[in-house]
C-alpha cells in the first residue's frame, strides 16, 4: 500500500474528526495491550507542510496544539492563525540562530540535543519573559545522519540542564531507525525507556516527570507498548506529505 493510500488527505473538519478518532482508537488499544491506560498518553498532531487553511480544518476537529519542524514555517503558521487558540511544539533540530524565534512563540521543544543551544534558548527565554518545556533528544539507532545525544552522553548532559532556569525539563525524545524490521524499531522505543528508567533510579531530579516523546504515524503503536507518553503523529491524521520531504527520513543504507 502507498503512503497515499494508507494515509487521505483529510479535506474536511469530518475527515480531520475521523481520523483522529482513528488514531485515538489504536492509541487506546496499543497502551491497553502494555497494561496502560490510553488517557495518559497525549497526541501531539504534527502539521508540518500542511497550509495554514487545512490546519483550521484540522483546530475545528479538535487539535490545540501542534507539532512543526521548522521554525520559519512554524513562526508562519504562528501569526496566520494567531486568531485560533493554538499552541505551538518545535519538534525537529534546531539552530543556534533561530533560538529567539522559539523562545518567542514556541510552548514546547522536542529536539533539545546542545548545551550551546540551551544557552542560547535560556537567554531569549529571559528576554521575552518565558519559559519552555524541553526534552532532550537522544539518538537511540546510533545512525549518523540522525541528531541527538549518544546514550552515554545523556546523564552528564541532564546535569548541567538545571543552569538553565528556563528550560523546564520534561523528558526524552527519539526518532526510532526507519525500518521495516518491527524489532529493531522496538529496540530504539525501549532504549528510550530504559534511559529514563535507569536516570530516574539514579538521579531523579534531573528529567523533571520523565516523559518519552516517541512514535510517529508509522510506529506509534510500537512507542506506546514501550512507555511513550507522547506520540508525534503527522501523516496518518493530515494524510500523506509528497516524498520531497523524504530527506528528513534517509532511507536506510
Ligand atoms: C514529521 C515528524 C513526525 C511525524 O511523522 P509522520 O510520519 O507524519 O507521523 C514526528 N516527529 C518528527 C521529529 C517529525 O519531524
Amino acid at each position: 500500500m502507498s503512503a497515499e493510500e494508507r494515509y487521505p488527505t483529510a479535506e474536511s473538519t469530518e475527515d480531520f474528526a475521523r481520523n483522529l478518532a482513528q488514531v485515538s482508537a489504536r492509541m487506546d488499544a496499543a497502551a491497553a495491550r502494555a497494561g496502560r491506560s490510553g488517557d495518559r498518553v497525549r497526541l501531539l498532531p504534527v502539521s508540518k507542510t500542511v497550509p495554514a487553511e487545512r490546519i483550521r480544518l484540522a483546530a475545528a476537529a479538535g487539535c490545540t496544539r501542534l507539532g512543526e519542524n521548522k521554525v520559519q514555517e512554524a513562526d508562519r503558521k504562528h501569526s496566520e492563525l494567531a486568531d485560533l487558540p493554538l499552541e505551538w511544539a518545535i519538534i525537529g533540530h534546531l539552530q543556534r540562530n533561530k533560538a529567539r524565534e522559539v523562545a518567542g512563540f514556541a510552548a514546547e521543544f522536542h529536539a533539545l540535543d546542545s548545551l550551546r543551544l540551551a544557552e542560547a534558548l535560556q537567554r531569549r527565554l529571559v528576554a521575552a519573559e518565558r519559559t519552555l518545556d524541553v526534552y532532550v533528544q537522544v539518538n537511540t539507532s546510533g545512525e549518523a545522519s540522525k541528531y541527538g545525544l549518544a546514550p552515554e552522553e545523556l546523564a552528564d548532559f541532564l546535569r548541567e540542564l538545571p543552569a538553565f532556569d528556563r528550560l523546564r525539563v520534561r523528558g526524552l525524545m527519539t526518532l526510532a531507525v526507519l525500518s521495516a524490521d518491527a524489532e529493531r524499531v522496538r529496540g530504539c522505543f525501549r532504549l528510550l525507556r530504559e534511559l529514563r528508567d535507569r536516570t530516574r533510579q539514579e538521579e531523579p531530579d534531573l528529567l523533571g516527570p520523565g516523559e518519552l516523546s516517541m512514535g510517529m504515524s508509522g510506529d506509534f503503536e510500537t512507542a506506546i507498548e514501550e512507555g511513550a507518553d507522547v506520540v508525534r503523529v503527522g501523516q496518518a491524521i493530515f494524510g500523506a506529505r509528497a516524498t520531497s520531504d523524504a530527506h528528513y527520513w534517509p532511507a536506510e543504507g
